[in-house]
């Protein structure tokens, strides 16, 4: 490549660059200049380059490394959640609320400055983590709502509590209108409601919730600012409020607000009707993934089978561990799963769906086989593999099925550093076998699988939390010493979450990886990662956060 050496606007010097390039050099300084990384090497020969405006700074032995591409976050949906009165979600998760009395007290103080009619929604506690071990009833939420639907949503987001005014978005107003959905999905127990709805029901009466453009926007800058204070520079944005989010996205990416890079899965939170007709606009217009520029890009068509591994509420071709009888949520049968993927594959989009438990993940391996099959030449099957079909979470596998994901470059996003908050639970769900293979990271970089690794925020931890989990496998929370069968090397762990996210959205030869050439998305570390005790990864902090060649964030 030929660069203009005369000058070097930022060089960063005495530092430990971890590149990522391919053969993991580890190098002492970095130049940048304009938006590109212009010099990767030694700080001897980079300080021959510099002249009186080349602004210096002296690493004095931290880290730099290319900035974190989290290929899984919800920007707007995970900013939303604040204990502000005035946000579009309230947070009820653990550190606002330990029992159900401060849980009904946050809800009630909200539903207290709201009129008549207007939602009241939340999101953040888990039922087994509260005090009593139990949810809400129905009847305590009617008794601080009468007049307003409430929703108190789980941390997972696939099931949440609504009252009896919420309800009624659903026309259920007793026991017997359960049965106008799917089974298990308004839950009925002894006879009575309950105020549970699951899965697709539950997404669907979410989507009546109405968020405003000013909540939205609000939402976004929130999360950016989480995002460069954990050295976070790309995310894969995988499914917002459906299609007034991807307009504001796309107006506050287009203008420069929202500076993290964007890669845009067309999917709603609202659920299956929702995403399906978005997709369907999408590929009836002839368009495909990865339109957009370096800082916004439309994603894959996405879907969603099953549940949360939380819960748990995903699919397993087992029964749970701590309760064999415990209902798993499926959204989409084995059948439509095969087709849907034949269907996007012949629109040449990436297809993705999120996948949690072993037979969602399954079904989407046979249908990418049964799309794959199709492929008549070499050239076909070789097209078929760079569209880098994806699979979300895929926290539940085999050996059999990564191998099979290995053969037809199926690239899954992974929450894999997920134990270092929910490992104990996670352990319980599923047992020690199956454990060996949650969040299966290591066995799949050793079939030569391209796996990322993400947060899912607001679900899971990000940056190096997340970083930490995946060295570790330690949960820090209930100080439970997760199986450490899938731990992976602070180098893995780092590879996971930039050059291969960045390859998930077809990006890897502009960035992910500190080379000349490469988009200036940097990270500096309050100290050398590579030199620490792994067991103090957790308390990394990033000291800069630098994208498109600015330094976005310093640490005060
Ligand atoms: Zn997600």
């Amino acid at each position: 490549m030929n660069f203009d050496f005369s000058y070097v606007d930022i060089a960063f010097v005495n530092g430990k660059v971890i590149t990522v390039d391919k053969n993991d050099s580890i190098a002492e300084a970095v130049g940048v200049k304009g938006n590109k990384i212009c010099f990767v090497g030694t700080t001897e020969d980079l300080m021959k380059i510099v002249d009186e405006k080349t602004k210096v700074i002296d690493l004095k032995g931290r880290t730099l490394m290319p900035g974190i591409n989290d290929s899984h976050y919800h920007p707007i949906l995970n900013g939303m959640i604040s204990s502000e009165l005035d946000s579009a979600m309230i947070d009820t998760g653990l550190t606002r609320v330990k029992n159900i009395p401060q849980l009904l007290a946050v809800l009630k103080e909200v539903v207290d400055t709201k009129k008549p009619g207007q939602w009241v929604s939340s999101m953040g506690y888990e039922a087994t983590k509260l005090e009593e071990q139990r949810y809400p009833t129905l009847a305590e939420l009617d008794a601080i709502a009468p007049n307003n639907p409430v929703q108190a949503m789980t941390a997972n987001g696939h099931n949440s509590i609504y009252n009896s005014k919420a309800l009624e978005y659903l026309k259920v107003y007793g026991p017997e209108d359960a049965k106008k959905y799917p089974e298990g999905e308004v839950v009925v127990v002894n006879g009575k409601l309950t105020g549970e709805v699951r899965g697709h029901t539950h997404f669907w009466l979410w989507g009546q919730v109405e968020y405003t453009e000013p909540q939205q926007r609000k939402a976004a800058f929130k999360s950016q600012k989480q995002c460069l204070e954990n050295g976070i520079t790309s995310v894969g944005d995988m499914g917002e409020c459906d299609a007034p989010s991807y307009h504001i996205m796309q107006k506050l990416c287009k203008s420069g607000e929202f500076k993290i890079r964007s890669y845009m899965a067309l999917h709603s939170i609202f659920g299956k009707p929702y995403s399906l007709e978005d997709n369907e606009h999408w590929m009836k217009l002839g368009f495909v993934t990865g339109l957009g520029d370096e800082h916004f890009r439309v994603g894959p068509c996405k879907f969603m089978i099953d549940g949360g591994s939380g819960g748990p509420t995903c699919w397993t071709r087992e029964p749970y561990s701590h309760d064999p009888n415990a209902p798993s949520e499926h959204g989409w049968e084995r059948e439509e799963t095969i087709a849907y993927i034949k269907e996007v594959d012949a629109h040449e989009c990436q297809c993705t769906s999120h996948a949690m438990g072993d037979q969602a993940i399954e079904h989407m391996v046979e249908g990418y086989e049964a799309a794959f099959a199709e492929c008549k030449t070499d050239a076909e099957r070789e097209a078929f593999k760079a569209r880098r079909h994806r699979i979300e979470h895929c926290m539940l596998v085999d050996q059999d099925l990564i191998d099979r994901m290995a053969k037809m470059n199926i690239c899954p996003s992974v929450n894999a550093g997920l134990q270092v908050r929910n490992g104990k639970n996670l352990a319980r769900f599923y047992g020690p076998k199956r454990e060996e293979y949650l969040g299966a990271v290591k066995s799949m970089l050793e079939a030569g699988v391209v796996a990322s690794c993400h947060s899912d925020a607001p679900s899971g931890p990000v940056g190096f939390e997340m970083i930490d989990g995946m060295v570790n496998r330690y949960d820090r929370r209930a100080n439970y010493q997760c199986s450490k069968a899938q731990a992976v090397t602070v180098l893995q762990a780092i590879r996971l979450c930039t050059l291969n996210a960045a390859y998930q959205s077809y990006e890897e030869n502009i960035k992910g990886s500190v080379e000349v050439g490469k988009l200036a998305d940097l990270i500096v570390c309050d100290r050398d990662v590579l030199a620490i005790d792994t067991n103090d990864l957790h308390k990394v902090k990033i000291d800069y956060t630098m994208i498109d060649g600015k330094i976005e964030y310093t640490r005060a």
